[in-house]
């Protein structure tokens, strides 16, 4: 199984792909992730993700493909689910170069699908416990008492990343950047949409539903 999931920020990425990784035996390869490991590890490709990143610079493409490509081929047997990669054309373009030389391919490209506004709602919505980090929602998880935590009656806050103007942000440039890639890979039909807009569990059903169907041819 090689399965790309893409997704906006709020729609239960990160959910969804632990779910994943946990049902299918697969290796979940995040390109935050594999992107930190290598510079801690200060592998070539690290040290050079490192000089652009300290000189404020996106990674370039071809250096973010090395990397997963070097991930993939550890994991290659055992299938992949990869999460937050592809984000350009460009690397999906070079991830299926690189995979076609070794006749592997993305079998499924799972797209999840939100309205924008449903994101602002969850999202916006969020109360976090700056003590002991629990995480309540306006609407749909209230705490006992208005803006006070149920363990420990600490104050309440929105953070920084869940305040209007930063997740709006988050939605352009994810709709600007990686819907060509959603596209991109529509083009020769390996696009399943899944409906992200309901409950998490209803989400995965739907999934698993196509992942089992994949898994049995
Ligand atoms: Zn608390």
């Amino acid at each position: 199984m090689r399965v790309v999931l893409l997704g906006a920020p709020g729609a239960g990425k990160g959910t969804q792909c632990k779910r994943i990784v946990d049902r299918y035996g697969v290796s979940h390869l995040s390109s935050g992730d594999i992107l930190r490991r290598n510079r801690s590890e200060g592998t070539e490709l690290g040290n050079k993700a490192k000089s652009y990143m300290d000189a404020g610079a996106l990674v370039p493409d071809d250096l973010v493909v090395a990397m997963m490509v070097e991930a993939i081929k550890e994991v290659s047997d055992k299938g992949f689910v990869l999460d937050g990669f592809p984000r350009t054309v460009n690397q999906a373009e070079e991830l299926d170069k690189t995979l076609a030389e070794n006749g592997e391919s993305i079998d499924l490209v799972l797209n999840l699908q939100i309205d924008d506004q449903i994101v602002m709602q969850r999202m916006t919505g969020r109360r976090s416990c700056p003590k002991c980090g629990a995480v309540y929602h306006i609407e749909n998880l209230k705490p006992k008492v208005d803006g006070i935590c149920d363990k420990d009656g600490t104050e309440l806050i929105q953070r920084p990343d869940d305040k209007p103007e930063v997740v709006e942000n988050r939605l352009q440039t994810y709709h600007r950047q990686t819907e060509p890639v959603v596209d991109y890979y529509r083009r020769d039909n390996r696009v399943y949409d899944v409906d992200a807009g309901k409950s998490v569990d209803r989400t995965s059903e739907e999934i698993y539903g196509k992942l089992d169907a994949l898994v049995s041819t």
